[in-house]
């Protein structure tokens, strides 16, 4: 599998970027980028006209004075002036509104096309820490192209266009003056520069320290360190770190600060100078008699307009552009990722699984985790596979289901490659329970329908909306189906005694999952898991209830791959012995190492170090002298 600086990618620069989310915005909304743009374009030369408009009613003022106008017309022009804010503040609101609108629909595409990505790169990769890490990058990265995108309509459209227009009444009124005001603004443009980079080299050397005081800050008072820091009264040591943490980040910080604001005031006094420059230039000027008291008034009132705007622009701005750029690049990155390349999406049958000399080694391990495995499963069986912890179990299992493709070796589903069928097809009827299993925090019925994502269209006709994925919760969301498979569960609720059962409440009870408990005040619909208001449930009942989810999905093929940690020995054998039942006719591999479980198989795999050391019935493996036998006398005690 080859992942991130292996595979070679195109490096989306600020014209790509820009590009691919203006196409992305033109296909989804064709109107709101282009009103967007000419806002900004309008808000630039509206800017640049106000000074125009201050600059004829200071001349109808002057000329009313000399009784040249009429009152009317300085009337006019200051109902004008008096109504310019008003305009500007609507103008903003709606141009905040559609930029909002328009970052908002492409951001929610974009975010889409991440998650459609992220189920769809080979579940291998989310074994490997660099790609954890690329997934977080990704996720920063798509709210990063959006304000780097809108920094540069922004700076296109509006800033420039102000710049250029200002700059072309200044050339017009009188050369000599925009000289002069050009030499003020570059004091300007210089400071903003030079803080952002001090900024963001600030940031760089205290990040460290602003995630560890939130760290330490999380150990005395969040939910799950709470606990312990209360028993070991701990408080006092965390505090200490994280005041030490603290300030080290304060000092950097008022350094900086320090630092940026003596080179600010230092670049302001020169400012000063060109400002004061440019002043006596127009005081000059008027009094020859080149420039009218009008124009004089407008330019001196607009000089500070002038000065926020170009600070703005290479602070702020370039800023943005600066720092988000790399991170967005990410986003970008992440969506070049190697996928599954399996195309083959016939329905499978499952009549035959079968391992040829198999191997296979995690991404960044020396050791292989299976070695040479050569194994057939026939559609109905019962397999159990047992093994001491670290024997290789859980990657047998998820080898045989199709998730991870092997190192070396073939896997054949029905005589076929399972690395030429397309993933889609491959989980369609498969089932399973993980040794780290999810606890949803969702209600009881969520948690077991999880499965039932139906195929919704996405917006923009792609298959699904897909929950966003990230770490361990892909292996279980990818099998378990949720936005791959609809689980066409047959609607036979009714039971023996008459009663009309849910599917939900058949496979909780089939899990053995207790419903008639008191904390499940709402039954179904009770809220799961702190996080959102829910009830905690006990590790025994959350496996329960994973077992339920399991056996609710719709399935030809399950693995139930050790949830019951937490569930001693003997109800463990029990809620197995159901399982069996419940799955005859379907293939099923149960993985335990306590081996009383593992009597109800038709067929025992034993093994260890990665190897398959010996095979066969209960009955069989007993009567040899090996592993098994030694391991289920060591065990018989937890079952008398
Ligand atoms: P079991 O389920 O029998 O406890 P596993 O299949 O989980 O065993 O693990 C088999 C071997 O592979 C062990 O040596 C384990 O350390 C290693 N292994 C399991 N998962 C990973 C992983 N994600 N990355 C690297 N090594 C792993
Ligand atoms: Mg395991």
């Amino acid at each position: 599998m080859k992942i991130d600086s292996q595979v070679k990618k195109k490096k989306y620069g600020l014209f790509s970027m820009t590009f691919y989310v203006f196409a992305l915005g033109m296909k989804k909304r064709p109107f709101l980028l282009p009103s967007l743009a000419f806002f900004f374009l309008f808000m630039g030369i509206a800017t640049t006209g106000k000074t125009f408009l201050k600059q004829m009613l200071f001349e109808a003022v002057g000329d009313l004075a000399e009784g040249r106008t009429s009152a009317s017309l300085v009337a006019g022009y200051g109902v004008i002036m008096a109504l310019i804010p008003i305009f500007f503040a609507a103008m903003n609101a709606v141009s905040t509104w559609i930029d909002q609108t328009f970052y908002g629909v492409t951001r929610g595409y974009m975010g889409e096309r991440l998650n459609e990505k992220a189920a769809k790169v080979d579940p291998l990769v989310y074994e490997d820490n660099r790609f954890l890490d690329q997934v977080n990058k990704a996720y920063v990265g798509l709210e990063a192209v959006g304000e780097v995108v809108c920094s540069i309509l922004h700076i296109m459209m509006e800033q420039c266009v102000y710049l250029v227009s200002m700059i072309l009444y200044l050339y017009l009124v009188k050369p000599q003056l925009l000289f002069a005001f050009l030499l003020s603004l570059i004091p300007t443009a210089v400071s903003a520069s030079l803080r952002r980079r001090m900024h963001a080299a600030k940031e760089h050397k205290a990040a460290p320290y602003r995630r560890k005081y939130e760290y330490f800050n999380r150990c005395f008072c969040s939910r799950e360190y709470v606990k312990e820091t209360r028993l070991w009264r701990a408080e006092g040591f965390f505090k200490k770190l994280y005041y030490r943490n603290l300030s080290e980040y304060a000092r950097l910080d008022w350094e900086t600060h320090r630092k940026s604001t003596l080179i600010d005031l230092g670049l302001k006094i020169l400012q000063m100078a060109g400002y004061v420059g440019t002043v006596i230039l127009l005081f000059y000027y008027v009094f020859r008699g080149e420039l009218g008291i009008g124009i004089f008034a407008a330019v001196f009132t607009s000089l500070d307009d002038l000065d926020g705007r170009v600070s703005a622009l290479f602070g702020s701005e370039i800023g943005t552009i600066n720092t988000r750029f790399g991170q967005a690049q990410n986003y970008f990155d992440f969506l070049q990722l190697p996928e599954r390349a399996g195309q083959d999406r016939l329905p499978l049958r499952r009549e035959r699984i079968e391992l040829r000399d198999v191997s296979f080694t995690y991404p960044g391990s020396e050791k292989p985790a299976l070695s040479h495995v050569d194994l057939t499963i026939q559609k109905g069986e019962t397999i159990a596979i047992v093994g001491v912890n670290g024997s290789g179990k859980s990657t047998l299992t998820r080898l045989l289901t199709g998730l991870y493709l092997p190192t070396s070796g073939q896997i054949l589903i029905d005589g076929k490659d399972v690395s030429e069928i397309a993933p889609q097809t491959l989980y369609e009827d498969v089932s399973a329970v993980f040794q780290r299993y999810q606890s949803y925090k969702m209600t009881v019925a969520e948690n077991v329908q999880i499965s039932e994502t139906e195929k919704t269209a996405g917006p923009d006709g792609s298959e699904s909306k897909l929950p966003r994925i990230s770490g361990t919760e892909s292996k279980l969301t990818r099998i378990s189906g949720a936005g791959i498979g609809l689980a066409e569960r047959q609607k036979d609720g009714a039971d023996p005694s008459g009663m009309v059962r849910s599917d939900v409440e058949k496979a909780l009870e089939e899990a053995d999952f207790p419903l008639e408990n008191d904390k499940l005040t709402e039954g179904l619909e009770t809220m799961l898991g702190k996080d959102f208001g829910g009830i905690d449930l006990s590790g025994g009942q959350w496996q329960r209830l994973a077992i339920a989810r399991g056996l609710y999905r719709a399935h030809d093929m399950i693995v139930l791959d050790e949830p019951t940690a937490a569930i001693d020995p003997l109800e463990e054998a029990r809620i197995y012995h159901k399982f069996a039942e419940i799955s005859r006719g379907k293939t099923a591999l149960i993985v335990t190492h306590r081996l009383g479980s593992a009597q109800i198989a038709d067929r025992i795999i034993v093994m260890d170090g990665g190897h398959i050391v010996d095979l066969g019935t209960h009955e069989e493996l007993m009567q040899r002298e090996g592993k098994y036998r030694e391991m289920y006398l060591a065990q018989a005690k937890w079952y008398q």
